[in-house]
């Protein structure tokens, strides 16, 4: 087990240990600390330990006891603040609002130690502790929320998290390039006003090219604007679109700025940084850290643009995908752990099999307003080849100490079936037997809803990929994801896919009772309860929800337990 100095400092003594006064930098996060490349607060202090700020790690603060706050004192250039991997609401309720019993990136599972709406309560409470010091927001809950959007707990819309929580910035995106940037200029004492891949709050007039959205009091006298909020800013999220955004509340002008160019070579410096892999010994085992400890992340970003998913909210669609030498190297690094048993548990990222996924024209991409690249149907303009993935995974497999090497991140079977050899290579090689995929439905109105391929693009996949393990000589099955309750999916559409399931004889553990979450298609649908040329969709109440959700797991057959996925 590596010593406690390995981690960024938790407490005085650890800070009197490297000899700092005073931190630089203190980073509060919901979840338990544990410090690996997949984990977004201990991305971010690694990335400024690396460039020489002085940073601690705050997990898991008490909120209501200032004192617990100052455990490192007054940080000289600001606070950051995560809500955590996941988003709070998800973190902390099932879709039926009823309170969890289990947190996976809590210590111990421990339910009880993330505040609702973390990210607000963080915000109050280290101005509460440090007056004057800024405050910076990031994370996913911080990144879907960067505008007026609808709210699953007060079942209401809500301002942008940026006026609610008086923040002096919020970070969207993969942040550590915004980091250094906010640090340098804090510590330069120059303004934060026009760093890519930021929001600020401003009374200034906004760049006179970024879009205009709906302000809130428009929002407010007609909620259906909320469609057109985010079928712009979906357009907004295409690869190389650089747009800046900005929307007007009674407190200022929320000035969202151009994403952050990708850079890969940024990608790769970040996950080879001494990440230790593990939960820091103050705290405890954090369960979610076992499911990923020996994977490696390849990809951000996600073509599919699925009208459910806050992961393209957040990352963006454009695939950025880390050096093969900088993959194959933190392969290595993991070999030689001695605790390391000879398993790459994943190399994925949003997407299992994105990697290497390229572009071929970006103007015309500049010029694009679809809202996916995947659907309907795959665009022309996306070079789906996956000879280079096919060649990452064989080197990976070659380095000493590597016995087998895994996707287990959700494949797109769509894209998949561009390539034989990769089926036959996944399923000869690359999956533990269990094999993620998520066609999510079989109904194909809630399929369009959702932008997802038509089951029979699975069937297909289904087909190959048996085919391929029985030439593999094993026997290797698909573990399929759906959602239930989900905007448009009418009794008759669940009945469908209940009936598809029966006809398989299969039973799903993994099914995600639809939570609409923040800055989504489908949160905007859910709270409008129409689409954006007025026609009315069915919105599942709570009642015809769980029966949709029994139709998924097949408890009205069997009486198993239901399992519910967190996303
Ligand atoms: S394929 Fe997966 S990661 Fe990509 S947009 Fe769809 S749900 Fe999100
Ligand atoms: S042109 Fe194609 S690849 Fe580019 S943004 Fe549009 S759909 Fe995506």
């Amino acid at each position: 087990m590596s010593e406690p100095c390995a981690f960024l400092p938790v407490s005085r003594a650890d800070m009197d240990r490297r000899g700092w006064t005073q931190l630089d930098v203190l980073l509060v996060t919901g979840d338990g600390y544990f410090d690996h490349p997949s984990h977004g607060v201990a991305v971010i202090g690694r990335v400024l330990e690396a460039a020489g700020y002085r940073v601690g790690i705050l997990s898991r603060p008490s909120w209501k006891d200032p004192a617990d706050w100052m455990r490192m004192g007054r940080p000289a250039l600001f606070v950051g603040i995560a809500a955590g991997a996941v988003d709070s609401t998800l973190n902390n309720y099932t879709a039926d609002l009823a309170r969890r019993r289990t947190d996976s990136f809590a210590p111990a599972n421990d339910p009880h130690g993330r505040p609702d709406f973390a990210t607000l309560v963080y915000a109050g409470a280290a101005k509460a502790a440090f007056p004057g010091v800024p405050v910076v927001l990031g994370g996913i809950e911080a990144s879907t929320r960067r505008f007026a959007y609808y709210d699953y707990i007060k079942k209401d819309l809500r301002r942008s998290i940026l006026v609610d929580s008086r923040a002096d910035i919020l970070v969207f995106g993969p942040g550590e390039a915004q980091t250094l940037d906010i640090a340098a200029r804090l510590r330069n004492q120059e303004p934060l006003d026009d760093i890519p891949g930021t929001a600020v709050r401003r009374r200034t007039d906004p760049p006179a090219n970024y879009t205009v959205l709906p302000s809130f009091a428009d929002l407010r006298a007609d909620r259906s604007q909320l469609l057109a909020q985010t079928a712009l800013l979906e357009a907004g999220l295409g690869p190389f679109r650089e747009s800046g955004f900005w929307q007007a509340y009674d407190e200022g002008n929320v000035i969202c700025h151009p994403p952050a160019p990708a850079d890969a070579d940024a990608f790769d410096r970040t996950h080879e940084l001494p990440f230790t892999r593990r939960s820091h010994p103050s705290a405890g085992p954090v369960p979610a850290l076992e499911t990923v400890r020996w994977s490696v992340i390849a990809t951000r970003g996600c073509p599919g643009g699925c009208s459910f998913c806050a992961i393209s909210c957040h990352q963006g669609r454009r695939v950025v995908s880390r050096s093969r030498a900088s993959i194959l190297r933190e392969i290595a690094t993991i070999a030689a752990d001695p605790d390391f048993r000879g398993t790459i548990t994943d190399v994925g990222g949003p997407t299992g099999n994105a990697w290497g996924l390229s572009i071929d024209n970006k103007n015309i991409c500049r010029r694009c307003r679809r809202p996916s690249c995947l659907h309907p149907d795959i665009c022309r303009n996306l070079d789906t080849d996956h000879g280079l993935l096919l060649q990452l995974l064989a080197e990976g497999v070659r380095i000493p100490g590597v016995r087998h090497l895994f996707i287990a991140s959700g494949i797109r079977h769509d894209l998949a079936l561009r390539s034989p050899e990769f089926i036959d290579r996944l399923a000869a090689g690359h999956t533990g037997g269990h094999l993620k995929v998520a066609p999510e439905h079989v109904d194909i109105k809630t399929l369009e809803i959702m932008r997802k391929p038509r089951i029979e693009v699975l069937e297909e996949f289904e087909r190959k990929f048996q085919a391929a393990s029985r030439k593999a000589k094993k026997e290797q099955y698909l573990l399929p994801y759906f959602i239930a309750g989900f905007p448009g999916c009418t009794k008759a559409a669940a009945d469908k896919l209940g009936s598809w399931l029966q006809r398989r004889h299969q039973t799903v553990d993994q099914v995600q009772n639809f939570i609409p979450l923040p800055g989504t298609m489908a949160a905007a649908l859910y709270a409008c309860g129409k689409k954006s040329d007025g026609e009315k969709i069915f919105i599942p109440g709570t009642k015809e929800r769980r029966r949709q959700k029994t139709l998924v797991t097949g408890t009205h057959r069997t009486g198993r337990p239901q399992k519910e996925r967190r996303t």
